[in-house]
């Protein structure tokens, strides 16, 4: 299955995928023996993943569901958004992020991008802080698995008691400080994805980890219908023992145990994953130097997992975004599966019905401008890599020379 063109809805025949995920034996065997099993959902796959997960990123619990736009809705949800409450997050993400917001009725506002971290700017959100307004729940993204500024935002979200919720879909597998994303050091909760895409998959899934008892209990609730069975959630426990309770109105974002069985063999080649996609973006550091282009960011404190390998264009040879659109169908055209992560949020028509404009977040409308994303993932062969590199080389030499002077 060729990623690209099942997003982009065409090019299904794409020599070179943006993003390509992988199924080996171990994932067959592993889904088949579920197939085989008492259980296809809501059997012991489950928990066996969420047990993996928690102790792989080393938080106190984990929680499995549908995708992580129903773990995004989950975490707002639990952290009490309504529509007297307020979430602020980055214009540079997939619309799920505010998206997840907007379900419960909350508004929503974006803190501008750092231009070269490409995540939501810590100086900008103490600015916007100092203006007077202040959200309730703060969605930080770590954009193409780099993290965003944890500890900064902790410090800032404890002084204005915010509640924090890592959109970390890109980011298993990452590290900040040394430590895995995910084990909630800095956020109340942290929510990845496995969508094919991302870096490891279940089909469709997403996770949460928490290190808050009380805040699993009621995602876990949410889960499935808000409905509660354990003896000791009861409110009423003389009932016999086909009794269940609906406490709260919940959903459906329950995950398979086909999917969990899924996600838990991928999940133990996750560092073999991060650390391929890792040596493949050094590779493309050093291809690229020299170019007329920002490369991604890189900082001390992050060890990213290197979901996106995203380039911008120098903002002198891309006037009005025109070199970008050049580079991009010439790389389309010879068969590469080049993308662009990501349109701002509050530019997308829905957006602007609910009054957001061009202009309202400039660090992301420009790096959206001069963005363009390589394919990366774990099986791109250096050959494919050079013949990346050669065809954007190529593009930017023959760049019409009468849109700049
Ligand atoms: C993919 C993605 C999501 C949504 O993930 P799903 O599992 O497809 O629901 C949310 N946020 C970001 C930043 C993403 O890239």
């Amino acid at each position: 299955m060729v990623i690209a063109g099942s997003i982009a809805g065409d090019d299904r025949e794409m020599m070179i995928p943006y993003g390509r995920h992988e199924i080996t034996d171990a994932d067959r065997a592993a889904i088949l023996a579920v197939l085989d099993s008492d259980f296809i959902t809501q059997g012991p796959a489950i928990e066996r993943f969420e047990e993996e997960l928690a102790q792989y990123c080393g938080s106190k619990h984990a929680l499995a569901v549908s995708s992580a736009t129903a773990g995004l809705h989950l975490a707002v949800l639990a952290a009490g958004a309504d529509h007297a409450k307020s979430v602020w997050t980055s214009p540079n993400t997939f619309v799920a992020s505010a998206n997840s917001a907007l379900y419960t009725g909350a508004r929503i506002d974006f803190v501008d991008i750092n231009p070269h971290t490409l995540n939501l700017d810590v100086e900008q959100l103490r600015r916007k802080l100092n203006q007077g307004t202040r959200p309730d729940i703060l969605i930080p993204v770590h954009f193409g698995g780099h993290s965003a500024d944890m500890r900064a935002i902790a410090s800032i979200a404890e002084q204005e008691g915010m509640f924090v919720i890592e959109d970390a879909a890109h980011a298993i597998g990452g590290r900040y400080l040394g430590r895995a994303i995910g084990n909630c050091q800095f956020s109340d909760v942290c929510v990845f994805s496995l969508h094919p895409v991302k870096i490891i998959t279940s089909g469709e899934g997403g996770v949460i980890t928490t290190n808050n008892t009380e805040l699993y209990d009621s995602m876990k609730r949410l889960r499935s219908h808000g409905v509660v069975r354990s003896p000791e959630l009861l409110h009423d426990n003389t009932q016999g023992s086909w009794y269940y309770e609906q406490q709260t109105l919940g959903y459906n974002y329950r995950i398979t145990d086909i999917q969990a069985a899924l996600g838990a063999s991928q999940l133990g080649r996750v560092d073999e994953y991060v650390l391929r996609r890792s040596l493949l973006a050094d590779r493309y550091d050093s291809l690229l130097e020299g170019l007329p282009l920002q490369r991604p960011h890189r900082s001390a404190d992050v060890s990213s997992s290197w979901h996106l390998y995203a380039i911008v264009l120098d903002q002198d040879i891309n006037p009005g975004g025109a070199a970008r659109r050049f580079i991009f169908d010439r790389m389309r055209s010879a068969g590469i599966g080049v993308n662009v992560h990501y349109i701002p949020v509050h530019t997308h028509p829905f957006y602007r019905d609910l009054g957001f404009h061009d202009g309202d977040f400039p660090c992301a409308e420009a790096y959206y401008k001069g963005a363009i994303t390589l394919p990366l993932f774990p099986r791109l062969t250096h050959g494919e890599q050079d013949f990346v590199i050669r065809t954007l080389r190529d593009a930017l030499s023959a760049l019409p020379r009468s849109g700049h002077s």
